[in-house]
């Protein structure tokens, strides 16, 4: 139930066929807004319900597999299934109950993904010359299902899983928990979902509630009310609590900001958990060179850095790419228009950009706001251009040496873009045409 864009469902589904199960991929999307997905399964005989649920589908199931996305207490095909007695589960838990390695649950508000690949490249790196050291698996919402590897998994392996609310929701469940639960930050999110903070908070607790003491819990929250509850619930359990602000203090890192600086705290703290060497630690992260579309090198020409954060979709998150920079910062800010004020980002683009170009549907809202809080000196410049790739032109003519062009959108890319992964590639191919 619900086959979804990001890995999850395809894993469980090809999964499901490989243990002999007939299966029936029913999703709310059409066939069309589930085209990528569809093609990846095109090799596996399943039948599918799509653009709608049917109820009679329940008629002889033995098992529902429910996606994370699906707002159980507010589907009424899932509550069929529930008055039916249909047994239900998910792909998380399917794999966490089968997995026979070491497990890294890694879970926050924002650091997820950046966390869950850090200590990848810690594990990857500290085990890269022992032969006997197991075999490292990166997945769970980073995009990819681990279902299919687990035939191939031992307890000498190591699976760094990322996990969001949604996936933790449902994990009271089943028996087993991550062996080391890392929580990289918390505020309030998903709240359509969630309701309250409170109910968001209790999921995420979720990843310690019922664990054996031999559990290691990493707390990088800063977030008062969340910090507590974890560590509340961790004594309660016995687990052993490690703190990410002592962890590997002179490590040099390649991807900026004070966020990174933390989520490395974050992953070298778990990895001291596992047992890995301090050494290990600051060599692993020094190779870590960032996620695709988060504050990420593209490319260094003529003394100007290009980075692609495609994926900041909101205020917050472009905030956070302005304050990364000690450079002159030309930034390309725009997207799809959506409600509420601007004025937060307004603000920030003033006192750190000393160029704003504004682009696509909601470009010319966001030059307009600017005007008022121009700064006094000279240096300050705002452009407005139709498209991202005009924007980089743009920049690109604007920039001298010693600048940062940084596309930190703050605004989703549907107006322009079918994800934020596209509009991020289509900066990259732009910038690689430079010169
Ligand atoms: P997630 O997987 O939780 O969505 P990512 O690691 O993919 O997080 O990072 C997405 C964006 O979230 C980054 O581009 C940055 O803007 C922001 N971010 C990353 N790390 C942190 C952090 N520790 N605290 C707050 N925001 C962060």
């Amino acid at each position: 139930m619900g086959l979804g864009r990001f890995g999850g469902g395809v894993g469980a589904t090809r999964w499901l066929h490989r243990q002999g199960a007939r299966v029936l991929v029913t999703d709310l999307d059409t066939a069309d807004a589930l085209r990528d997905s569809i093609d990846e399964l095109a090799d596996c005989p399943v039948d599918y319900r799509l653009g709608e649920h049917r109820e009679s589908d329940l008629d002889d199931a033995d098992l529902v597999v429910v996606s994370p996305a699906v707002p159980k207490n507010r589907s009424p095909f899932f509550r069929a299934a529930r008055a039916r007695g249909v047994a239900w589960t998910t792909e998380i838990n399917l794999f966490l109950e089968r997995c026979p390695a070491r497990v890294v649950g890694v879970t926050g508000s924002g650091g997820k993904s950046t966390t869950a690949a850090m200590v990848d490249a810690i594990l990857r790196h500290a085990t890269k010359d022992a032969p006997h050291a197991g075999t490292c698996y990166l997945g769970g919402n980073i995009g990819r299902s681990l279902l299919g590897d687990i035939e191939g998994m031992t307890p000498n392996d190591t699976v760094v899983l990322e996990l969001s609310s949604f996936q933790l929701e449902d994990l009271p469940h089943i028996a087993r928990r991550p062996d080391v639960a890392v929580y990289v930050s918390a505020w309030p999110n998903h709240l359509d979902r969630h309701l309250t903070y409170e109910s968001y908070l209790d999921c995420k607790l979720n990843m310690i509630r019922d664990a054996a003491p031999e559990i290691a819990v990493v707390v990088g929250v800063d977030e008062p009310k969340a910090r507590s509850l974890i560590e509340s619930t961790a004594r309660a359990n016995k687990l052993r609590i490690s703190p990410a602000r002592d962890a590997n203090p002179e490590v040099e890192l390649n991807v900026p900001g004070a966020h990174n600086a933390h989520n490395a705290r974050c992953a070298g703290a778990a990895a001291r958990s596992l047992g890995i060497r301090d050494a290990d630690i600051r060599a692993g992260l020094a190779s870590f060179t960032g996620l695709p579309h988060r504050l990420q090198f593209v490319r260094r020409l003529a003394g100007v850095d290009y980075y692609d954060d495609s994926k900041a979709t909101s205020t917050g998150a472009t905030l956070m790419a302005l304050r990364a920079f000690h450079q002159p910062v030309i930034a390309l800010i725009g997207g799809q228009r959506r409600d509420g004020s601007q004025q937060t980002l307004v603000a920030a683009l003033c006192k750190c950009a000393r160029m704003v170009i504004c682009f696509g549907d909601v470009g010319g809202d966001v030059f307009r706001d600017l005007q008022p809080h121009r700064r006094a000196d000279e240096a300050q410049a705002f452009a407005c251009v139709s498209t991202l790739e005009d924007a980089v032109t743009a920049a690109h003519r604007a920039a001298t040496f010693g600048d940062v062009v940084l596309l930190s959108p703050g605004f989703p890319s549907y107006d322009a873009f079918a994800n934020y992964e596209r509009r991020g590639r289509a900066f990259a191919s732009r910038v690689a045409e430079l010169g």
